[in-house]
């Protein structure tokens, strides 16, 4: 059966001297492996629609035991612009990788392919700094894969908000400081840190970036949402290993300023 869906290129591996087994999020399939043959050949058609982050059309044809092959594939958004600047591209394989730990398999991922969809194009453009896109593709593809933190409130007293609040990245819940918060592996949480967290879970999509932070909360909010993928996926993340050994140190970056 041969037919056409459309998806972003998570990862590539490559099999033999010249063929690929990609993993593609699509909307329709959720994440499906594809075999790419021949993508080496000078005379492949492939090479421009299948690197990592590329949005692409695929027809796909599926063969025995539910496997799937690539007739062909034209590249729709193949975000080039990430590819000068080498803190984005790490990002974005960072998103890629994120994508494919927790994305469902063989069933719609609407949702997820959406939020990468948006965030890639963002980073590309720059229009918001990389550590909010990060923080809030981190926080919103966990909620919308099966990972929802509980931040209605106190998981034991059921309070909105108190002075105090905790963030428990294995559980994903909160306490507050009157139900035994300030604990082993919690995190302390602002009041805008909550604020935001709870904004990125449960607002509609359309408004998911309408919220500012000052800087000294957004490192807070990134340091949260990053501990929180860490539990969560209990994996180590190696393309987030890299994007942090490229970024200069903020001292180093200080000094070059001066
Ligand atoms: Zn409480």
């Amino acid at each position: 059966m041969v037919f056409t869906t459309k998806g972003v290129v998570l990862r590539q591996r490559s099999i033999g001297e010249e063929d690929m087994i990609l993993t593609i999020c699509t909307a329709d399939l959720g994440q499906i492996e594809v075999t790419a043959r021949r993508t080496k050949s000078v005379k492949s058609r492939l090479s421009g629609a299948i690197h990592v982050a590329c949005y692409s059309e695929f027809v796909l044809y599926r063969g025995r035991h539910d496997r799937y092959y690539i007739n062909s594939a034209t590249a729709l958004s193949a975000f080039f612009g990430l590819r000068e600047d080498v803190e984005k591209l790490s990002l974005a394989s960072y998103f890629c990788e994120l994508m494919q730990l927790v994305a469902p398999v063989q069933e719609g991922a609407g949702d997820c392919l959406r939020l990468l969809l948006n965030t890639l194009s963002f980073l590309e453009s720059g229009k918001y700094p990389n550590d909010f896109l990060k923080a809030v593709y981190e926080l919103r593809l966990l909620s919308v894969s099966g990972f929802m933190p509980d931040l209605v409130g106190c998981a034991s007293c059921g309070e909105y908000t108190r002075e105090e609040m905790y963030f428990f990245p294995v559980s994903g819940r909160l306490l507050c400081g009157d139900c035994g918060g300030k604990a082993e592996g919690s995190l302390p949480l602002s009041d805008s840190v909550l604020h935001a967290m709870r904004h990125i879970v449960f607002s509609p999509f359309e408004k998911l970036y309408g919220f500012r932070l000052s800087d000294r909360s957004l490192k807070s909010l990134a340091s949260v949402t990053e501990r929180f993928v860490l539990a969560q996926i209990d994996h180590p993340c190696k393309t987030l290993s890299f994007y942090h050994a490229i970024r200069l140190p903020e001292g180093e970056m200080n000094h070059e300023a001066t």
